[in-house]
């Protein structure tokens, strides 16, 4: 085919001609991981910004370590994400009868052939390779004989793979890449039982699909070499690749749970992190667009594009996460943010806070979202608002109030007692009043106020404290300390 064999370059014009259709195919032995995530984003981005199709096919084929709970993570994460896919999702195992047909198809073209040799004798015929320093591959030994020669023996089905000359992938990310056919060997088919290997699966699967864009981690660029061999014995077309590197953590290493990566269900449950931000920071792990950092769904669907994905692997970095986190966390609607901490903060304060309670949550928000880098510290940080009285005082809030700080609050309490107007302005004016009296800066009054008021040393501004609060619970937090 045409498309393949074009230089990186022509990309715009090779992807109009044909309509564009990627797939994710993960394997669903554990939960979706940073880079399985990043290569669905991709794909999907790919797919969006040519109009075309993006699809999803489940790799369900290693029986044993597929598990129903490691798909769920997968769907449910990708829709979390925002990654839609188009029609239902494939599963692989279930097709096992058409992979198997294909591979009965390819034997009886010639491209395949029956191979008898037993796992003992290809176990002595890599002993023997690894004694004389040989690379280990299977020796075609059942290429050129006659099946008839095996009998009633279990015999797995071989490709026909050539032998000759050299195979180059023109991939979008790696640009050319050669390998000598020589070098692969007759890879199987099908085994003696009867079922597809994974790489047959692969192949016929994309075909039947209809993939026209085969984009992946490049540890999958040596199959890609096999897999074109299957597909040009079959005459199929052939799929543009794109391997893209794979992620590794700060210390350069290929990225691992030690550098802190997790499933990105993790990321949502237990560190806080926004869709739109974990999206962001995907796309910009191992793609960009000049100096773009903060880029919306919106934008990176017009922009996106295999040309301007990096050839060298790209880092981790928590920090830039949790930046991109605060700063869509502040762009957030406060509504959207008060529902999404409010089982935190009902769980903190051990009780439901109705709907009053996730109204005030709202209002908060445009007060605690500037300084919070996740959900979990926008849940701390509005923990105040439903501690019940008397405040429990962490020990920073404690050491503000000595004796000196409780008779200032008994002069904030009674200014503020005297307010008509329970607004910040009129709030700060009478707390001013009181510093200027006590001849301190307002700094001095505010902190044990906002102690008493939150039982922390931290918190917004302190008016704005206490116009949330409300004039009752804001007189009461003081009284209480009064009394003590
Ligand atoms: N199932 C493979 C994986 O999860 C991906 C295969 C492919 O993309 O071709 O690594």
């Amino acid at each position: 085919m045409a498309v393949a064999s074009l230089a990186a370059g022509s990309e715009d014009r090779a992807d109009r001609d044909r309509k564009v259709v990627t797939r994710f195919a993960p394997s669903p032995t554990g939960f979706l991981h940073i880079g399985g995530a990043r290569t669905a984003l991709f794909n999907w981005l790919f797919a969006r910004h040519h109009g075309g199709r993006f699809l999803l096919r489940i790799e369900d084929t290693d029986r044993a370590r597929s598990t129903r709970p490691a798909i769920d993570a997968i769907l449910d994460g990708m829709r979390w994400l925002g990654l839609d896919w188009d029609g239902d999702a494939v599963f692989q195992f279930a097709r096992a009868d058409r992979h198997a047909a294909v591979a009965r198809e390819l034997l009886a073209g010639g491209h395949a052939y029956k191979c008898f040799a037993t796992a003992e004798e290809l176990e002595a015929m890599r002993a023997e390779q690894k004694a004389n320093r040989q690379p280990l591959r299977y020796d075609g030994r059942w290429r050129d004989r006659d099946p008839a020669e095996g009998g009633d023996a279990p015999f797995v089905i071989r490709l026909r793979a050539p032998r000759e000359s050299a195979t180059t992938i023109e991939d979008r990310v790696q640009g050319p890449v050669t390998v000598q056919n020589g070098e692969l060997d007759d890879m199987v088919l099908l085994r003696s039982d009867g079922t597809p290997t994974y790489m047959l699966a692969v192949v016929v699967d994309d075909h039947d699909m209809g993939v026209t864009h085969v984009i992946r981690g490049d540890d999958h660029l040596n199959n890609a070499f096999r897999q074109l061999a299957l597909i040009r014995a079959m005459g199929w077309a052939e799929p543009v690749y794109a391997h893209v590197p794979l992620i590794h953590g700060a210390d350069g290493a290929k990225l691992s749970k030690r550098h802190g990566a997790l499933g990105v269900e993790a990321y949502r449950d237990e560190l806080g992190i926004l869709p739109e931000a974990l999206f962001n920071y995907l796309l910009r792990l191992g793609w960009g667009h000049g100096d773009a950092e903060i880029i919306s769904r919106e934008q990176a669907t017009e922009w996106f594009d295999l040309a301007a994905i990096g050839r060298s692997p790209s880092r981790f970095d928590t920090k830039k996460l949790e930046n991109l986190n605060g700063h869509y966390i502040r762009e957030a609607a406060d509504e959207r943010l008060a529902e999404l901490v409010a089982p935190q903060v009902i769980e903190a304060a051990g009780r439901d806070i109705g709907g009053s309670g996730l109204d005030l949550l709202r209002r908060a928000m445009p007060f605690l979202k500037p300084r919070a880098k996740d959900l979990r510290e926008l849940a701390d940080a509005a923990g105040f608002l439903f501690r019940t009285r008397p405040l429990d005082m962490d020990e920073r809030a404690s050491s503000l109030l000595d004796p000196a700080a409780i008779d200032l609050l008994a002069a904030v309490h009674r200014a503020i007692a005297a307010t008509v107007e329970w607004s910040a302005p009129a709030l700060e004016d009478a707390v001013r009043g009181v510093a200027d009296t006590a001849g301190i800066g307002l700094g001095k009054v505010a902190q044990p106020l906002r102690a008493a008021l939150t039982g922390r040393a931290t918190s917004p501004g302190i008016f704005d404290v206490l116009v949330l609060l409300g004039r009752e619970e804001s007189l009461g937090r003081l009284s209480d300390r009064l009394a003590g």
